[in-house]
């Protein structure tokens, strides 16, 4: 049976990309009462998705790109103890997009890029809460604190621009030192730290199993999955007509490009360019803990987060530049132990794993979401960075309310697709 025969009452979606966004965006069009099929070549949550730090970072709305870059990135870049890494033979296709990315390293777009951001991702519990809400990927997700660990005051007093915008953002915060910070986290080893707490955030405690979860439930309501990639979107008139695979074309009413970093290349096809790169991050996991921490941490010194999950501590962070196809680096994993041990020396673990992954970074900072012009019936949703864990259920969504019908109440001209033009 070709897959728009299987229709519900109005119509059937095609979701390319079955990542927190895509499958975010075909739990929220099935309950607005569209039939949906999820494709994706490597399976349900097994890119990006799978192997994020599982913060739901609400308060990360100020971009890597803040006016001090320019004067830090240099040093960063040839110090194995910065959480920055080149591959330097990428650098040269690299460079048209670096160029756009670093114009944005001043205050003025990092306030827009802020306002863009806080929309997608400031209410990211509650957005988990409603999105996982009957399934049974209720279980994985957890409210939490948010907890910022400095070396010491000054550190985060350093960081004072970034701070100011959040709190513009309504964060609010409670100081962690002294007995206060040795309350609450025993494990660190260094007296003078200083913390950093924020309420009302939330972790994943097993990001690629909650996506799966959520896809089966979509699939339980009716919903496909089909184990293939899409090579093409096919237009006739102006209108989408289906997509094409190794099964053929098969007929649509609308397609969703939710492919993450993979999105720029159908973009292209369809005449539109995106400038969309890798930035390369990294995981490793401790398994079986010695003991855990009480929420997720983001362990300033390596700009890596600490994260409690099921049967592990996950250390994910980094940004390496190298594009997609590039083996892992030894480096990365290196820092992030490194850095795991100076904060908790007391911790002892039984097993190791490790894992690299691409986060889809658009040269703005802002994702692209959107129908997209002169491809009537296809929207895109991907380019989110270091937050789509985060910000994936309020895509998905803003996506399901565009494709319905539904006024956002959002005002969606900072994500538009052509913006780069
Ligand atoms: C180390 C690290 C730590 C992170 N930590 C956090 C965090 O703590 N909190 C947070 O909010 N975010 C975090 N992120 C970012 C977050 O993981 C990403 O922004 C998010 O996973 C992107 O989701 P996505 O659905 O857009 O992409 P993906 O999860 O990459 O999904 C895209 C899917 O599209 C599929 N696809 C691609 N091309 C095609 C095609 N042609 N046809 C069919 N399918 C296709 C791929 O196989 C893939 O499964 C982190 C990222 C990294 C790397």
């Amino acid at each position: 049976m070709m897959a728009s025969e299987a229709r519900s009452g109005k119509g059937h979606a095609a979701i390319i990309g079955a990542g927190i966004v895509g499958v975010s965006t075909a739990i929220w069009l099935q309950r607005a009462g569209w039939k949906v099929t999820l494709f994706d070549g490597k399976g349900i949550g097994e890119a990006t998705s799978f192997g994020n730090g599982g913060v739901l970072a609400s308060c990360a709305v100020v971009p890597v790109t803040g006016p001090g870059l320019w004067a830090k990135a240099p040093a960063m870049l040839f110090s194995s103890g910065q959480p920055l890494f080149m591959k330097w033979g990428y650098l040269p296709r690299l460079a048209p997009w670096l160029m756009k990315y670093m114009r944005h390293c001043n205050a003025a777009d990092t306030r827009r890029i802020a306002a863009a951001l806080a929309p997608i991702i400031s209410d990211s519990l509650a957005d988990h809460e409603a999105l996982a809400r009957g399934t049974v990927a209720e279980k994985y997700l957890h409210p939490s604190d948010y907890v910022y660990v400095y070396n010491d005051r000054s550190e985060f007093e350093s960081e004072a621009f970034s701070w100011s915008i959040r709190s513009e953002y309504g964060f609010q915060w409670d100081e962690l030192s002294g007995p206060s910070l040795r309350v609450y986290l025993p494990q660190l080893a260094k007296r003078d730290s200083f913390g950093i707490r924020l309420k009302n955030h939330g972790r994943i405690s097993d990001p690629g199993a909650y996506v799966k979860a959520l896809a089966e439930h979509v699939i339980s309501q009716g919903g496909e999955f089909v184990q293939t990639d899409v090579s093409d979107i096919e237009i006739s008139n102006g209108e989408v007509t289906g997509i094409v695979t190794t099964h053929g074309l098969q007929k649509f009413d609308k397609v969703v490009l939710n492919a993450g970093v993979w999105s720029a290349k159908l973009m292209k096809r369809l005449g539109i360019d995106v400038p969309l790169e890798s930035e390369r991050g990294y995981h490793m996991e401790l398994w079986d803990p010695s003991e855990t921490v009480p929420a997720p941490l983001m362990i300033s010194a390596g700009k890596f987060v600490v994260t409690p999950m099921d049967g592990r501590i996950r250390l994910a962070g980094i940004l390496e530049f190298g594009g997609l196809d590039a083996a892992p680096s030894e480096a990365p994993y290196r820092l992030l132990e490194k850095k795991f041990r100076d904060a908790f020396p007391k911790i002892s673990w039984k097993q190791t794993t490790r894992w690299m992954g691409h986060r889809p970074a658009t040269s703005d900072s802002i994702p692209v979401i959107g129908e997209l012009p002169g491809a009537k019936g296809v929207f895109a949703g991907f380019g989110h960075h270091h937050v789509g864990l985060t910000g994936g259920p309020a895509t998905g969504r803003l996506l399901s309310q565009i494709i319905d019908g539904a006024k956002p109440n959002i005002d969606l001209e900072p994500y538009s697709p052509l913006r780069f033009k």
